[in-house]
């Protein structure tokens, strides 16, 4: 191809047309596949969250106005554990894994083979900006992909942040960060991937889902929906309410995993409200508008959404609201019901709906009514009562007496099941879900007559009839 033509043609392509290229024939150069080099840009991705620890934490302040302690606890701490668990068990993960041989493959060697898959796009979303864009980012490294990076538009100096500076600590052609917000993220969509890892809405996870099956990509998708949270009568209710209040509020309600609404007997709901205003106020002070460790709703527009959902429904707390700061007070819903507004969508705000139910068996059939969500929560000491919402119940997780640390352990495969999402990662399920298992099997060319039965003719001799 002569100069001019080739140059037309690089005209013609869209910037994410041109990052996806160059992506791709750096991956096609081979440097991910030796271990060395992924644990030396994992290596060099810890360096970034740690030396940057400060500029993250003030870009998600301006996000998000969460504190400098917020970021860490639920970000960067993560993070670098993630980070350091991947550098320690790569050379583990990526190890072939010799499997179980039948009776005519049993002098043969039969393994599967972690391999790469290629490249990967990951999307991200805004409400824990650096953890859900660069956690699977860390699986894509071990596991030896290059990735194209994009973060959320809507958390915007997070963005900025990672454009600029991850490019200064990692390979720049193997892992591009491209900013943007809808039409940018539908050009990437465009282009051919070998993995679509998806953070976010499922109004949107159908589009990529969409988009990937016109290259028959395959995608892993992190949803969000409405997390049950059942408390049992007789449990410490003062604990139960602690917990609940704190999985619910932090990060101002928009975490993909806080318990949605709270499930329990009409005869402890006052008790319930009672332990939730005690913690708040404990928490966030009489005054959670001043106060450093509440956060705020990410813009107008989710703070009127959120506002919405609240419509028809009883205030039993809190309530308050200011839209030019995009403050609203940690709210608790009383006597709601299953076809209020609040009930018709994930409400990723700080407000807490109390639906009474009759008991255990009513609170299990609402849960199934409705869509499976990321996590079922129960709250009791009964240990029969936690194993029948086990069995009875389906969701990503189901976390028992307590909230969201489920996420904090990498053992645990992180990810949702139906509508809350497909694919699941944290530590060595990110690498799987990022690697192809090849299966191999490796003959050697003697012992040719154990064979020849399956040759033809397949004569009565032959098969010893
Ligand atoms: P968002 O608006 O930031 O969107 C996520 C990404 O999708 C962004 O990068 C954006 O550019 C892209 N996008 C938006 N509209 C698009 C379109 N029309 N076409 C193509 N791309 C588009 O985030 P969000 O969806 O508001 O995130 C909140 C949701 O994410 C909640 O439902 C929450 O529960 C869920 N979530 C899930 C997890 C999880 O791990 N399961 C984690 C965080 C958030």
């Amino acid at each position: 191809m002569d100069s001019y033509c080739s140059s037309s043609i690089l005209l013609k392509m869209s910037r994410e047309q041109l990052v996806v290229e160059r992506t791709r024939k750096a991956f096609l150069t081979g440097s991910t596949k030796p271990l060395k080099f992924r644990i030396q840009q994992l290596q060099c991705l810890l360096r970034f969250i740690t030396e940057r620890r400060k500029d993250i934490a003030d870009a998600v302040h301006k996000d998000l106005y969460k504190s400098e302690h917020g970021t860490e606890l639920f970000e960067t701490l993560g993070l670098e554990g993630d980070i350091q668990l991947a550098i320690e068990k790569v050379w583990e993960w990526a190890a072939p894994r010799p499997v179980e041989k039948t009776l005519l493959t049993i002098s043969d060697e039969v393994y599967i083979r972690p391999e790469p898959l290629g490249v990967v796009l990951i999307i991200g979303a805004w409400n824990y900006p650096w953890a859900v864009t660069l956690k699977p980012l860390v699986g894509a490294i071990a596991a030896g992909n290059a990735a194209v990076i994009k973060p959320s538009e809507i958390s915007s100096h997070s963005a900025k942040l990672m454009e600029d500076l991850l490019p200064l600590y990692l390979d720049k052609d193997l892992y591009p960060v491209v900013t943007g917000g809808v039409t940018e993220t539908q050009e990437l969509l465009k282009q051919r991937f070998d993995h679509i890892f998806y953070t976010g809405n499922c109004t949107v996870g159908k589009l990529v889902m969409q988009a990937a099956a016109q290259h028959l990509t395959p995608v892993s998708l992190e949803l969000g929906g409405k997390s049950p949270c059942f408390i049992d009568k007789n449990c410490d209710l003062n604990v139960a309410c602690r917990r609940i209040t704190w999985g619910k509020f932090v990060n101002c309600g928009q975490t993909c995993i806080a318990p949605d609404y709270i499930l329990c007997e009409a005869s402890i709901q006052s008790r319930v409200v009672e332990e939730i205003r005690k913690c708040i106020k404990e928490f966030y002070t009489e005054d959670p508008k001043t106060f450093k460790d509440y956060g705020r709703i990410v813009n107008q527009r989710h703070f009127r959404r959120v506002v919405a959902l609240m419509e028809g429904s009883t205030v039993a707390l809190g309530g308050d609201r200011d839209e030019s700061q995009c403050y609203i007070a940690p709210t608790v819903l009383k006597d709601v019901t299953g076809t209020s507004t609040v009930m018709t969508e994930e409400i990723f705000g700080p407000v807490l709906p109390i639906i009474t139910v009759s008991g255990l068996d009513e609170a299990i059939g609402f849960i199934n009514e409705r869509e499976k969500p990321l996590v079922v929560y129960v709250f009791s000491h009964d240990k029969k009562l936690i194993r029948r919402v086990i069995t009875e119940t389906s969701s990503g997780a189901l976390l028992a007496n307590d909230c969201l640390v489920h996420a904090t352990v990498s053992a645990l495969p992180f990810g949702g099941v139906g509508n809350s999402g497909m694919g699941c990662y944290q530590g060595r399920h990110g690498f799987d879900r990022l690697s192809h298992l090849r299966s191999c099997l490796i003959k050697k060319l003697n012992m040719e007559a154990v064979n020849s039965m399956r040759y033809p003719p397949h004569t009565a001799k032959k098969m010893g009839w």
